[in-house]
């Protein structure tokens, strides 16, 4: 159904490309929790996508009835930032690597377009999927200014990528990166590879719905068609 005209995918990469979200989960609940706070390792899957910024204010505003000062959200997402880094390094979603080689193989442009703002992302990306992305083609953390719900980093994407919404598709696993990439007016697949129930992607505005990046890449030739 969308072959004639597709021409990119366009990943999202934590909780898609990388099993990184058991990580990023586990270290905003125990920063937050350092703090006195309370945010549930499920909690953090819901805000997944969001600045970090955003994510800090949400808990100030719930817990404090305030808003988090410039100097707290900074030491605290450094905190968080750190202890993320002192985990495991995350590794490749099973059956991503798979479908990018077909991706490849049918001549559309693979793109990645994240929230994340580690200085690593491209060496990293670059030694788990070797060749795949192009660096112009990115967008990050250090391209946006609202970050995800917001439409814009898929709107950046498709004009980076010379692309009309129609010719392009988005793999997310997260609500609110569903709900940016539905915005953007791009057909939308979700593949749930985290812990919440999959009817809050389709609420979000997910087109498809997928268990894994394994089930999707199995299925791929079948959605292209
Ligand atoms: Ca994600």
């Amino acid at each position: 159904m969308l072959q004639k005209k597709l021409k990119a995918v366009l990943f999202d990469m934590d909780g898609v490309l990388f099993n990184s979200m058991p990580y990023h989960a586990e270290a905003w609940h125990q920063v937050m929790k350092a703090h006195g706070f309370t945010l549930s390792r499920e909690e953090a899957y819901m805000h997944e996508g969001r600045t970090g910024a955003a994510t800090i204010n949400i808990v100030f505003r719930r817990e404090l009835g305030r808003e988090a000062t410039q100097e707290e959200i900074h030491n605290i997402y450094q905190e968080k930032s750190r202890l993320f880094s002192s985990y495991t390094e995350a590794d490749p979603m099973p059956g991503a690597w798979e479908l990018l080689q077909k991706i490849k193989a049918e001549g559309l442009t693979p793109m990645v377009v994240t929230g994340s703002g580690q200085r690593s992302l491209i060496d990293k990306l670059e030694h788990h999927f070797p060749s795949i992305f192009r660096k112009e083609l990115m967008v990050t953390a250090f391209d946006v200014k609202y970050g995800k719900p917001h439409p814009e980093p898929y709107l950046m994407a498709l004009k980076k990528g010379n692309l009309q919404a129609d010719e392009a598709v988005v793999v997310e696993n997260a609500p609110l990166g569903v709900e940016a990439g539905h915005k953007a007016g791009i057909f939308t697949i979700a593949v749930n590879t985290g812990p919440l129930d999959g009817q809050v992607l389709l609420d979000a505005g997910a087109n498809l719905l997928f268990p894994s990046m394994q089930a999707l890449c199995d299925n791929w030739e079948q959605i292209i068609r």
